[in-house]
């Protein structure tokens, strides 16, 4: 086994043995791998410099017996606005942690790495009244990248064309369903009401960057219907709340 140079995103890291720390990191072209660094926790550790979170770095990653291994490290891109506020590091830990709950080990997908890339990019430099609206926008975006397809545009029950009219989410069934099918004595934790324009929020993410989808015009109270949305469908999908969301 030789050794590979890659780039990586640091998703998550843990402090191992004495010195050194287990860091889960998203590579374009490795997908999420599991390295070891060692001596990082060292004051002087060069290695430790540059692997921090937020930001873009180089890596050199020796094979090892049980655990890959960061032989070298430079930081390529250094988002320093996000890292310098509270709130936005917090956001940026959320973006973090879902991928790590999202992604499996070892399945290579740039386009996951561009889209926290791209996040980290708004985060850093974008709108700051706009970061809630684009870590919504980050959730669906990755589940779209994992193959996840709601039906927008067909209600699932009756099968005819949605209308523009308040229809309802159901997270199990993994779609849309129209007023008319829509059963009362339906769980309410895994169906809600959804508004014509969550949907075309969601119609449009499925096939527009996250910059483009950025750039769309709402409401205050889309925002708050859409987050709820958003925290509904994942909550169900990964069978718990994300530790980073109540810091949100
Ligand atoms: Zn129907």
């Amino acid at each position: 086994m030789v050794p590979y140079k890659t780039q990586g995103i640091i998703l998550n890291r843990y402090d191992f043995q004495d010195a050194d720390k287990l860091f889960t990191v998203l590579t374009p072209d490795k997908g999420k791998i599991k390295v070891v660094g060692r001596g990082v926790k060292k004051s002087k550790s060069k290695l430790g410099a540059h692997l921090e979170p937020f930001s873009v770095v180089d890596l050199m990653i020796a094979p090892g017996r049980r655990m890959d291994i960061v032989t070298a490290a430079v930081s390529r891109r250094n988002f320093v606005n996000l890292k310098s506020a509270i709130h936005k590091i917090q956001y940026g830990w959320y973006c973090c942690e879902l991928l790590d709950n999202l992604l499996k080990l070892e399945r290579p997908d740039k386009d996951m790495f561009d889209l926290l890339e791209s996040a980290f990019r708004f985060l850093d430099d974008g709108d700051d009244e706009q970061s809630v609206f684009m870590l919504n926008v980050f959730v669906w975006k990755a589940l779209f990248f994992l193959g996840y397809t709601p039906e927008l545009y067909h209600c699932l029950s009756c099968g005819r064309p949605l209308k523009p009219a308040q229809n309802f989410f159901h997270s199990l069934k993994g779609g849309v369903v129209c007023g008319f099918c829509i059963q009362d004595k339906l769980d309410k934790t895994i169906i809600m009401p959804v508004m014509p324009h969550s949907i075309k929020i969601l119609r449009f993410a499925a096939n527009n960057s996250l910059e483009r989808v950025l750039r769309i015009n709402f409401q205050q109270e889309v925002l708050y219907e859409f987050t709820c949305l958003t925290d509904m469908f994942l909550e169900q999908y990964l069978d718990k709340k994300l530790n980073t969301r109540c810091y949100l």
